[in-house]
């Protein structure tokens, strides 16, 4: 099962290894993974990390991911000092306890969400963003209780709720108190139901795993960056299991909306926009 896969196998494009992204502003040039062509970073960053040449989305630090789709100086974050615990004592290659410490000290993250409350073209939301350099974007108890608390502080003021997803799947070092959140962040949806709010949950590359398989396909419209890869299991898991070649781009953004399985496919620039024009229609 996705959920369970080592974190140490989790792909991000075309077999690099997920890993932090390079830290902002490091280096005058930036190469582009799917095109090669080399721009400069400034230009890179200017477009909000989209290759100038081909429009390949790379990923996106948090903090710009607001600064993209927020009104300036609205975002305030919230529930910022909850952090994990190790309820299993749990240990791989490395404790799990040690492995968090390394991560804060890398990314400054307590763990892979940042949660809080802005405002799109004046409309308040409740907002939660993904940091995928932390731990694949893993979702434990932590992640699940921010969710959670999302979107009851968008019941609480019946406004609507917006997540951007990019995740792993389950964090597997915390065991069924991982795969509960799935349950937890579902229930709460539920009770937002009640407000008549929409929630537009935003897919990332990549959404999978146990986040793809709760709230994050639960939204009233589901959108996804151009290309990302989003499913449950890998396709190398599911290629195993039913003994059959799978056609090309499955899992991909493009290949979903075809069938029916997200309702749009939102390019960055146009992001912000977008999202104004579906709260402003729902909301
Ligand atoms: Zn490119």
């Amino acid at each position: 099962m996705a959920w369970f896969s080592k974190e140490k196998k989790l792909k991000t494009r075309e077999g690099k290894p997920a890993g932090p992204p390079p830290a902002e502003g490091t280096g005058v040039w930036y190469q582009c993974e799917a095109c090669s062509e080399v721009s400069t970073r400034a230009e890179f960053e200017k477009a909000w990390n989209v290759c100038p040449r081909c429009g390949q989305h790379d990923a996106l630090p948090v903090r710009r991911r607001l600064e993209l789709v927020l009104d300036p100086g609205t975002f305030e974050e919230l529930d910022a000092e909850l952090a994990p615990a190790d309820p299993l004592g749990f240990s791989d290659s490395r404790r799990y306890r040690d492995r968090l410490r390394s991560t804060y000290k890398a990314t400054g993250l307590r763990d892979a969400l940042v949660s809080g409350t802005g405002a799109i073209a004046g409309q308040p939301v409740s907002v939660g963003v993904f940091a995928f350099e932390f731990m694949g974007g893993s979702m434990g108890s932590v992640v699940g209780e921010k969710v959670a608390r999302l979107f009851d502080r968008a019941t609480e003021r019946t406004i609507p709720a917006l997540v951007f997803s990019s995740s792993g799947g389950a964090r597997m070092q915390e065991g069924i108190f991982s795969l509960m959140q799935m349950a937890k962040t579902s229930a709460a949806i539920h009770r937002f139901r009640a407000v008549r709010k929409p929630f537009v949950s935003v897919l990332l590359h990549p959404t999978t795993g146990g986040v793809a398989a709760s709230f994050a396909w639960l939204g009233d419209v589901v959108v996804a960056e151009p290309k990302a890869l989003i499913g449950f299991a890998g396709p190398r898991v599911i290629e195993q299991t039913i003994r059959e070649k799978l056609p090309p781009g499955f899992q991909r953004s493009e290949f979903l909306l075809e069938h029916g399985m997200i309702d749009a496919i939102v390019p960055r620039h146009e992001l912000r926009d977008r999202l104004a024009q579906l709260l402003g229609l729902l909301g």
